[in-house]
């Protein structure tokens, strides 16, 4: 394409919202042959809420709560948004600790407690019963966190993040192109699989802890090029990894400096519309 064409296209997409960082970038979304997404906050709306607590209520948002205060992950504001709610005031922690793709755990008096995902788990064990109650629950779609105090478990906490409403056409748009769709998550499979199934994605890569998503893109590259779609901190090597980075407009600075693309309207439609528009600009000439 001439370098008037390709003004003319950034500019383009410029108006829409769809901000295409250079002409080069503009080209790569020509040859894209997967489209990779994240879960919460690109796919879904990254609002999560509590919809269910296994457990004594009390004491298990209690707990949680109280372990979640200094944790920025969106299901420690869910927990302590349902704790306020409830008007649970928070008991004093110490030594808090973050485990990434895990979970959170701190001291409360004098024991370690614990919120977060089955790997979080050393000597404690779900029972028959509350396993049976996370698979239904995740079955639902819905993020399942146990909480534990020392080696017992208290119970289960259910989070629930919705689908955005213009996913699923966003998705259908994309696979009508004939390109192949996948969701890249460190959520469990079964949330994951739940998801994919409620807006149409082929393939599912769950338990993925944040360090080795870029990997992952780097394997599905095999087969072609690879657009990554994400908002987080966490997906900032996967977005410089991938041919095309694509961030969303409401994510963290740091997930916006590493896309070429930025989606200021948060509408994952405008991939498509950025696919549509690459084709315009490059294939006319050729
Ligand atoms: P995602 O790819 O969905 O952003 P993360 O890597 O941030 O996933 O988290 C993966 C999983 O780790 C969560 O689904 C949850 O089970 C667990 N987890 C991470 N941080 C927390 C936390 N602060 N509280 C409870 N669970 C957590
Ligand atoms: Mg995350």
């Amino acid at each position: 394409a001439t370098p008037t064409a390709l003004m003319v296209g950034t500019g383009r997409g410029a108006k829409m919202g769809i901000l295409i960082k250079n002409g080069e970038v503009l080209e790569a979304v020509n040859d894209v042959k997967t489209v990779v997404f994240d879960k919460t906050g690109t796919i879904t709306v990254g609002k999560p809420q509590v919809t269910d607590i296994v457990g004594d209520q009390q004491q298990v948002l209690q707990v949680a709560a109280s372990l979640e205060e200094s944790s920025e992950h969106p299901l420690a504001a869910a927990i302590l948004a349902r704790a306020k709610t409830a008007t649970i005031a928070a008991l004093p922690v110490d030594d808090f600790k973050a485990i990434e793709g895990k979970g959170v755990s701190a001291t409360i008096d004098g024991q370690t407690g614990f919120v977060g995902n089955t790997k979080l788990l050393t000597t404690a064990k779900l029972s028959d019963e509350l396993e049976q109650q996370a698979v239904k629950l995740q079955n639902e779609a819905k993020t399942v966190v146990v909480v534990g105090v020392a080696d017992e478990i208290i119970g289960l906490i259910a989070i629930q993040d919705m689908p955005k409403p213009t996913s699923k056409a966003a998705i259908a748009a994309l696979k009508s192109r004939g390109l192949k769709t996948v969701m890249l998550t460190g959520d469990n499979q079964r949330v994951a699989q739940a998801v994919a199934d409620q807006v149409g994605i082929d393939d599912v890569i769950a338990d993925v802890l944040p360090g080795d998503k870029a990997e992952q893109v780097q394997a599905l590259q095999a087969t072609g090029k690879v657009a990554f779609v994400g908002d987080g901190i966490n997906d900032a090597p996967a977005l410089t990894t991938a041919d095309v980075g694509i961030a969303m407009g409401s994510g963290t600075d740091i997930a916006i400096d590493a896309g070429g693309i930025v989606l200021v309207k948060n509408d994952l439609r405008d991939v498509d519309r950025a696919l549509a528009l690459s084709k315009k600009t490059f294939n006319r000439i050729k």
